[in-house]
């Protein structure tokens, strides 16, 4: 069932009860009204009947039938019979025996004082009557016809007016129901026009304070997130194949030289060389490329287990040696031995180690000296690693961009690199909740200070 036949539906329900229960209750206490109302009258007729019968002294039931006959305040098939206290019956013009004359009747209405009853459409009222000397019960019966007409009349007009409420219910039910969905219906519309190539797309926000208006604003806010999304992903793939696609070419261009004519085996074994030192090159941007569009993934699946850093920094420093043994790589330990567990911490090996090596290679690669400090420092607080060096610095314009991938300061151009290296340090450091700061004098050197916070 759609929402809209749903908001009709339970509308229509709603609505019906209302003017049902309304109806009813209006019904009933119209009819309780109508009830009391003519018991006052019959009160009233009776006991101004029993007055003249017994009060006046020239009155008799002769005279009386005769005044009651002509008498205009008689109500419709109107009869009354008085008793006295013998029981015996003084007056009678119920001629159709509607009250029903026996004495624990007039014993109820002596003890009670007045009761009420019916017999088919008469309405019957009994009371006691008394005067200085004796006490009279009355028993009156009339029929309410032009009361019941109007009871009649009333339930007429209700059941009209509820069918035709009916109708008119369903109708305004569906009218308002789609009404009310119209925002919906045009933000399924302009959803619906969104593709992969129009994420710049926005939808109508409108009061910007209502239920859909937050709707729409959830929408925009998630398209801008995937525009942005989309757009890094584009951005990565350009920057990743101009990346790859250099050293591929400069690789051709050097074979395509080398077998222009016929070349010497030194002249051979030189070209073969240089270009394995390219594929070795392009192979670790290869590698990095894929850690980092994995580790921009948001659910990476990574093993995470227990590791201590000091560890992982002395391996890092054996592997980087072995490729580049003209590096020089001095570890300073500032521990307080307190807190040397914080050297531990829960985390990937390989990724640590892979941020590790990335700041210490920068470090010797962009110093003439080669050559980089580690130190690390344990406090109250965390685990601190620093790697520093007395390098080429870093040119203040450039420093809030160099964790951008594919971002290279301008100043780097006498070492090798991609700009990859450091995007996937600081993505490798939070994954591990940590944080990274650089610190840079162009021309002095630079330090970038890890912090890993006792979680
Ligand atoms: P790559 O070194 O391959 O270019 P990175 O992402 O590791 O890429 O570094 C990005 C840029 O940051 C480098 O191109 C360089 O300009 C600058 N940089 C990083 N580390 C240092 C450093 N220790 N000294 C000077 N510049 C640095």
């Amino acid at each position: 069932m759609t929402i809209r036949n749903k908001l009709t539906l339970r509308f229509f329900l709603l609505v019906l009860g209302i003017i049902g229960v309304a109806s009813i209750v209006i019904y009933i206490f119209s009819e309780r009204h109508r009830k009391e109302d003519f018991y006052i009258r019959l009160r009233n007729k009776a006991e101004a009947t029993a007055k003249l019968l017994i009060s006046v002294d020239e009155m008799n039931v002769d005279l009386l039938h005769k005044i009651e006959k002509d008498n205009p305040m008689t109500l419709p098939a109107e009869g009354i019979v008085v008793w006295n206290y013998k029981n015996h019956v003084l007056f009678d013009t119920d001629k159709k025996g509607i009250i029903k004359q026996n004495s624990s009747l007039l014993n109820q209405i002596r003890l009670e004082g007045e009761v009420r009853m019916e017999n088919g459409d008469y309405e019957i009222l009994g009371f006691l009557f008394t005067d200085k000397y004796d006490r009279f019960v009355v028993l009156a019966a009339a029929k309410d016809i032009y009361g019941k007409n109007r009871i009649k009349d009333l339930k007429w007009v209700m059941v009209t007016v509820f069918g035709f409420s009916l109708g008119f219910i369903i109708l305004a039910g569906w009218f308002y129901a789609g009404r009310a969905l119209l925002p919906i219906s045009i933000i399924i519309d302009k959803v619906k026009q969104i593709k992969i190539s129009s994420l710049n797309l926005r939808l109508e926000e409108g009061n910007k304070v209502d239920e859909l208006s937050k709707l729409s604003q959830t929408f925009n806010n998630m398209l801008a997130r995937l525009e942005e999304g989309v757009k890094i992903q584009k951005d990565f793939i350009a920057n990743a194949s101009h990346e790859m696609r250099t050293p591929l070419t400069a690789m051709t261009g050097q074979l395509e030289v080398a077998l222009m004519k016929q070349r010497t085996a030194e002249k051979y074994k030189e070209v073969l060389e240089s270009v394995l030192e390219d594929i070795k090159n392009l192979n670790k941007t290869s590698n990095r490329l894929l850690l980092l569009a994995q580790a921009n993934t948001e659910n990476l699946d990574l093993e995470m287990e227990e590791i201590r850093i000091d560890d992982l920094v002395w391996q890092s420093r054996e592997e980087l040696i072995k490729l580049q043994p003209n590096y020089e790589i001095i570890v300073d330990l500032d521990m307080n031995p307190a807190y040397e567990n914080h050297l531990q911490i829960i985390g990937n090996s390989q990724l640590i180690k892979t941020a590790i090596i990335n700041l210490i290679e920068n470090g010797c690669k962009y110093s003439l000296n080669h050559k980089a400090v580690l130190t690390l420092k344990t406090e109250r607080s965390g685990l601190t690693i620093m790697i520093s060096d007395s390098g080429i610095g870093i040119p203040d314009k450039d420093l809030d961009h160099i964790f951008q991938p594919f971002y290279r300061a301008s100043n780097s151009t006498s070492a090798r690199g991609h700009g990859i290296g450091l995007s996937l340090v600081q993505k490798i450091v939070q994954i591990h909740k940590g944080t990274i700061r650089v610190k840079s004098k162009l021309g002095e050197g630079t330090i970038f200070t890890i912090v890993f916070p006792v979680l």
